[in-house]
Order: C-alpha cells, then structure tokens, then sequence
C-alpha cells in the first residue's frame, strides 16, 4: 500500500493550490523515506506568486504599521501555542533534534518580536531651519513585492528573518523555500494566514532553479534576499543586481575556533562540540575547524576527542533523542563521506571516526557519526570545501598572531570564536579578525533578531544585513522632503 505524502501546494493570493509541475521527493532523513513531493515549479508559478504580491501591495502599504504589528502580534500567540506541532514537522523534513529544532522555530520567532517595533523601526527625521523657514524630514517607506529564497538547514529561523520585517515594513512578500524542506514554511504560513493577514500580503512559490530565475529577473520584483551556498548566493546577487533589484544574499561558510592554553576545558569542549556537531554541523555559523594554539594541544583536545567519540547519533523523529540526527540526504551523506576519505587520502589523522557508524533502530537514514580530522593543513581539499557535515577539522598553531594569520586566509567571513582566559588575548582577537560575528567562550556567535546576521566576504554578498536595523533599511526606502510655507494673508483670518 503506497504511504500517504503530505500536500505541498503554493499559497497564492491567499489560496492554497496545487502547482502543476513534476515533482522532487522531500525526505525524512532520520529513516530514509520520502515523506512529501515538492514541485519543481515553473514561469507561470512564479509570476501568479509575484502578481497576487503586486495586487496586495497598494492596500498593505496604507495600512497602518501598529495594524501590521497587531497582525504579527497575534502571529506570534499562534506561533506559540502551535510550537511543539511545528518543532515535530521541522526535526521530521530536516533530521536535526528536537531540542534543535526548537531553537530554530525560538530564533525566527525572535525576529518578529523585533518586527512588532516597526513603528519604532520606521519613524523618520525631521530638522526644522535646515535654512531659514525652511523645514527637512526624511520618511521611510516600502519598496513593494520582495523575494525571498532559503536553503535547507533552517526551515522556519531563515524564512522568519525576512518576512517579518519585510511586510511590517509594507512590503508583500513571495517566498521560495528550499525543495528539501517545504513543509515547516507551509505550516508556520498557515498561522499567518489565521492571523488575519491579508490575501496576497505573504505567498509561496515552490521549486527550483526556473522559479529562481524567474523571481530574480521579474519586473515587478524590488528586493531579493537569499540565503545559500557561496556560489548560487554570488549568482543571486550579480542577477538581481544587474536587473536593477535590491539583493541581500549570505553564502556559505567556514568558521575557524581558536583553542588557546589557557582555556576553561569544560567550557571550550562543550562550546567546540556545539559548534561542530550541532545541526549535524549542517550550519552556516558552525565552527568547522577548530585550530589548537600552543599548550591547548596537551590541555585542551584529548578532552575534544573523547567527547566526540561520545557522541550519539541516531533517528530525531521520536521521543527518545539522540545527540545528533542525520544529514539533509542519501547524496549529501555520501557527499560527506568523501570529504572525509580526501581528509585522511591527504594526510590528516582521524581521533574520532564517523564513517562506519551503524544506526540498527534506522538503517535507511543518512547518518554520518561525529568525525575528527586533525593535523589538517591549509592546502587540504577539506580545509577549502564547507564541508557541512558533522566534521570537525583541528589545526595546530604556535600562538595567538599565527593563528589569527591563519583564519584570516579564509575567504569566507561569517563567525570566528576565541577560548581564553584571558581579556588581552580575546580583546585582540576581536580587533584583528576578519569575520563580522565574533564569539568569546561562545561556540556559535550567531547574532540574534536585534542585531545584523552579519557576513563578511564570500559569505556575503550585498550592503544591508538580515535582520535588526539593517533590516529594516533594506525593506524600506527614504523619501526627504524639504518645505516652505510662504504667507499669504492668513495671519489676517487667525487674529479675527
Ligand atoms: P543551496 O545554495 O543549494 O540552495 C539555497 C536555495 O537556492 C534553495 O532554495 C535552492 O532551491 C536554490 N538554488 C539551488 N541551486 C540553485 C541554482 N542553480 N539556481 C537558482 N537557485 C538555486 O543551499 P542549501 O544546500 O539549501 O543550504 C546550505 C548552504 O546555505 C550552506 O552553504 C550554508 O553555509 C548556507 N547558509 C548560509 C547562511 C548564512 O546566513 N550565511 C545561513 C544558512 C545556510
């Protein structure tokens, strides 16, 4: 008997509808089996999707902000009282843990509290006498139908770091989630909606590469923001920008953590396991390698490798939890795997072995057990490639400069994280490194809601940041106006 899949139609217009292309399969990755069928999208799908937000926008635009907040308001109860229910459906279409994928729902969650200021958020500046009678005042207003697109690895956090901002700001919206994960966007949608959002405001598209395209070169569209890998965040931005939109687009990344001798080694190990294997290391704030300066190599990674060897991984989508769950799928697994081979072919040790890891309660899903590879040397394929896997690369380094010399070779610049005891050390560390989220004794320094999500490098491409102010400047565009009043005998009809 063939399993039910769960529906995965478009929200245009305030309706749900079934998109008429093909399909890809959506997988539970903690066994194996397909759960729901994405469509791959076409032309048509993406200008209903862009169209409905068009139609939308003139009304949402004059509604008042503290209206839109109330919406968002309301969001946010729905969000609440529903939030196990979504939590279940993100660890089912992702493979992380439960207590992951609460995180992932809490930190979305947090930009729309950040969105309810939107009246705060979009009050402008007025200076009188900028010239003699003569007044200035600078307004913000909505650009109009803004694109979303989002990879895999956080299916409700990055939806959430724009869409909120976006229609508190009076934009409507058309968001692309990523074909391996629709489902979580469609239900936290469904609560919007319930909102009482008005139709057309947020829409979905599904699909792939052709809506992509079609989203990015559409007319109509103003804004795009993308979060992906590197190279499709760089296409992203050099086709949006060439056909004139606004892009805000992070790539990939490669975070460097640096062990130093005097590090708390209770709190550096568990920072450094949080950061590599947390999310199956399938984050782009992960901290992929971790470099060993000086005496931390006696002090500190004996203690790194027998943790990871401790770690357990197994199937997310039941009570009983594992530390870690699976990789988004069968190829990206084996994807992995490689990676890891091309480590050891290339000279690097291997303390703690995830390849042969065996899961007997779910064979058919796409485990790969927690991995170290040490004495990992800048030319190594894996020490170039985000490897995006529960992978942790350690680097050995003399001291402070030479390590900062060498996680400022990397190309990409999402976070870097310093353990120390000591403030000179973790004060230089801040001033010389060339990332734009710094942690100290913090494993994964993702900003959070109120401040910039904030790559440098290749792992951004654009001017304004996700989330916090920056946000809100990207969503909006400033109108200045300059005014003068001339008198022409009023006066006399005031004093009667
Ligand atoms: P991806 O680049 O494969 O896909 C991201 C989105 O782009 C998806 O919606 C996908 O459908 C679309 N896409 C894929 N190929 C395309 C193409 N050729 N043309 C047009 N669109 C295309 O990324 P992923 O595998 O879903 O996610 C993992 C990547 O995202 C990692 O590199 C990770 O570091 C990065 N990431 C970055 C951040 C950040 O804020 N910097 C946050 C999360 C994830």
């Amino acid at each position: 008997m063939s399993k039910i899949l769960e529906a995965c139609p478009n929200f245009i217009g305030g309706e749900w509808i079934e998109s008429k292309t093909a399909r890809t399969p959506v997988f539970n990755p903690s066994i194996g089996e397909v759960i729901a069928e994405c469509p791959v999208g076409n032309l048509a799908d993406a200008n209903s999707g862009v169209e409905a937000a068009q139609n939308a926008f003139p009304a949402w635009m004059e509604t008042p902000p503290v209206e839109r907040a109330r919406i968002l308001g309301r969001f946010k109860m729905l969000l609440e009282e529903n939030f196990e229910d979504i939590v279940r459906c993100n660890t089912r279409e992702h493979g992380k843990t439960l207590g992951e994928s609460r995180g992932d729902v809490k930190r979305g969650m947090e930009v729309i509290e950040f969105a309810l200021g939107v009246p705060s958020l979009m009050m402008g500046e007025v200076l009188e006498n900028i010239a003699r009678g003569i007044d200035c005042e600078a307004i913000r207003q909505p650009l109009g139908v803004c694109v979303g697109i989002t990879p895999f690895n956080f299916p409700a956090m990055v939806p959430l770091w724009m869409y909120p901002i976006a229609i508190a700001c009076g934009n409507t919206f058309v968001l692309k989630p990523s074909e391996k994960v629709p489902l979580t966007a469609i239900k936290i949608a469904k609560l919007l909606e319930k909102s009482g959002l008005p139709k057309g405001v947020l829409n979905i598209v599904h699909g792939g590469r052709e809506v992509v395209d079609a989203l990015l070169t559409h007319p109509k569209v103003k804004a795009i923001s993308f979060v992906g890998s590197t190279p499709i965040a760089r296409y992203i931005y050099e086709t949006g920008t060439k056909h004139g939109k606004r892009v805000q687009s992070n790539g990939g990344a490669k975070n460097f953590t640096l062990l130093m001798p005097d590090a708390d080694v209770e709190n550096s190990v568990r920072g450094v396991i949080e950061g590599a294997f947390g999310c199956a290391g399938e984050r782009c704030m992960a901290g992929s390698t971790a470099v060993v300066v000086g005496g931390a190599e006696k002090n500190v990674l004996p203690a790194l490798i027998e943790a990871t060897r401790k770690i357990k991984v197994g199937p997310t989508d039941r009570e009983t939890q594992p530390d870690m769950g699976a990789v988004i799928t069968r190829q990206h697994r084996d994807r992995v795997l490689e990676l890891i081979e091309a480590g050891v072919r290339e000279g690097a040790k291997i303390p703690a072995d995830g390849r042969g890891v065996k899961v007997s309660e779910a064979p058919n899903g796409f485990y790969v057990g927690a991995t170290i590879l040490d004495r990992v040397e800048t030319g190594m394929t894996v020490a170039k490639e985000e490897i995006f896997g529960p992978v942790l690369n350690v680097m050995h380094m003399d001291d402070l400069d030479k390590a900062i010399e060498l996680a400022n070779k990397s190309f990409y610049g999402n976070g870097a994280s310093i353990f120390t005891r000591s403030g000179k050390a973790a004060r230089e560390f801040k001033h010389r490194i060339n990332c734009g989220m710094v942690g100290i004794n913090i494993g994964v320094p993702a900003s959070m809601a109120w401040f910039p999500f904030n790559g440098w490098n290749e792992s951004f491409f654009g001017d304004l940041h996700m989330q916090g102010r920056e946000g809100v400047q990207f969503f909006t565009q400033q109108k200045v106006t300059t005014s003068r009043w001339f008198s022409y005998g009023e006066g006399d009809i005031w004093h009667k």
